[in-house]
């Protein structure tokens, strides 16, 4: 896209124009030392590295075309939010998470300075001005999963249209029952803010585009378990962060083309780095874009991702939803079904996500894993002692670390991932 032209939208969307532009130019450099300078990449990283190229650009125009057409965007900080409800009412949902140290200042004037960095992210970037996503939503779907999030879409609904999900924090048959009827709640809020009704087959249709990009995505993670791994992990976070952003049905057959040529780098025994490069499962909590901290550091100490355990990972693509109902009803019960299966921190007691984590760590033959945490987030960190103690058993060793956005501890990082890949290496 034009300069001209986007300097143009990004004004008319309320930007911080001269933040904006700085803000784009670290992102820039970040992302040439993290990922172009990347040995062996394959090549059909090029539509990703253009996604990314044009990320603040033609995508946000896009969804700016699709609003004057009379489409809804609807924007999401969660996995418990079903895109498939807002394609049904031929909207198109965008995640709005955020994973980088901007707008903090501002934030904590609004938040309690102990709140994770992911909270604090999202509200720096409305605050400051530098979400062209946020400002194009026309409704901002924010759920009850932790406090800090729950507390904070209080304070976030008076800078933006929000509205809350209650997200259950067990798997009773009773919580069941409660976020079928928020399933239900938001359909009917989908229904009003877009004027439109949600049938069946819109509902079926839904299920089929989300369905599909997930399955891509399976398909993507079956191809790294191959030895030597086809692709990097930080390429693979890459492109499950952009899934949040880009239409699901070109990055769909987007996907499937790069999954073709991983398909043939396997088959010829090609990996992006050598076969004895020891191979780590990340797990915790999600790396909204564009956090890469972690991964360039796991990576660029010698060990290659193989899977993440993650919102941004596994844990948002592995179950699919049914589409054999016939009536919305039926639809809307499978979609309740599929949900309440996300195995995210905020349940208790969680041990499909205990179970899940040693399964992973098997079937990807990661040596060991590397728990993610950020600061702050009381779900994963207090869930990382049950994770250590399961994996324990399973023989396989973790390395906790827990971090935020900022770049001063990448040394300690490093030092901390060079001794683990040690061990492994053992
Ligand atoms: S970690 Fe939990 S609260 Fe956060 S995005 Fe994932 S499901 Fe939602
Ligand atoms: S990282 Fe943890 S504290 Fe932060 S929003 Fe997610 S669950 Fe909540």
């Amino acid at each position: 896209m034009r300069q001209s032209e986007s300097m143009e939208m990004w004004r008319s969307l309320g930007l911080d124009l001269e933040a904006h532009d700085g803000l784009l130019r670290v992102l820039g450099d970040a992302y040439k030392q993290i990922y172009l300078s990347q040995q062996n990449r394959p090549e059909r990283m090029d539509y990703f590295n253009f996604v990314i190229s044009e990320i603040h650009g033609l995508r946000v125009k896009e969804l700016l075309d699709a609003r004057e057409e009379g489409r809804k965007v609807i924007g999401s900080f969660c996995l418990y939010v079903p895109e498939e409800l807002v394609l049904a009412v031929d909207g198109i949902a965008v995640g709005l998470c955020a994973g980088a140290d901007v707008g903090t200042e501002a934030a904590e004037k609004m938040l309690p300075r102990n709140t994770c960095a992911l909270i604090k992210s999202f509200f720096g970037f409305k605050i400051a001005g530098l979400c062209p996503y946020t400002e194009a939503c026309d409704l901002v779907i924010g759920e009850t999963t932790c406090d800090g999030k729950k507390k904070a879409y209080e304070i976030f609904c008076q800078l933006k249209d929000t509205y809350v999900m209650e997200v259950p924090h067990t798997k009773s048959a009773a919580a069941m029952a409660l976020w079928r009827s928020e399933i239900g709640r938001l359909a009917a809020k989908l229904e009003e803010v877009s004027g439109r009704e949600i049938t069946a087959e819109s509902l079926r249709a839904g299920i089929e585009t989300v369905n599909a990009k997930r399955r891509a995505l399976q398909r993507l993670n079956a191809l790294r378990q191959a030895n030597p791994a086809p692709i990097s992990g930080r390429d693979a976070l890459l492109i499950n962060q952009i899934q949040f952003y880009d239409d699901p049905v070109r990055f769909t057959t987007k996907l499937h083309d790069l999954c073709d040529e991983l398909e043939e780098r396997v088959k010829a025994g090609v990996g992006v780095v050598p076969a004895d490069t020891p191979r780590v499962l990340v797990s915790g909590c999600p790396m909204a874009a564009p956090n890469w901290k972690l991964p360039y550091v796991i990576e660029s100490s010698g060990a290659v991702i193989v899977g993440e355990e993650s919102c941004v990972g596994e844990r948002g693509t592995r179950n699919l939803v049914s589409d054999a109902g016939s009536t919305v009803d039926e639809l809307l019960d499978a979609l309740a079904d599929r949900y309440l299966q996300i195995d995210c921190a905020v349940f208790t007691p969680n041990p499909d996500r205990l179970r899940h984590i040693t399964e992973m760590a098997r079937a990807y033959d990661a040596a060991g894993v590397v728990h993610y945490c950020l600061q702050f987030c009381t779900p994963y960190s207090m869930e990382a002692t049950l994770v250590g103690r399961s994996l324990a058993e399973a023989g396989i060793p973790l390395l906790k670390l827990e971090t935020d956005y900022s770049m001063e501890d990448v040394p300690q990082l490093q030092t901390r991932v060079q001794a683990f890949l040690e061990v492994l290496r053992q």
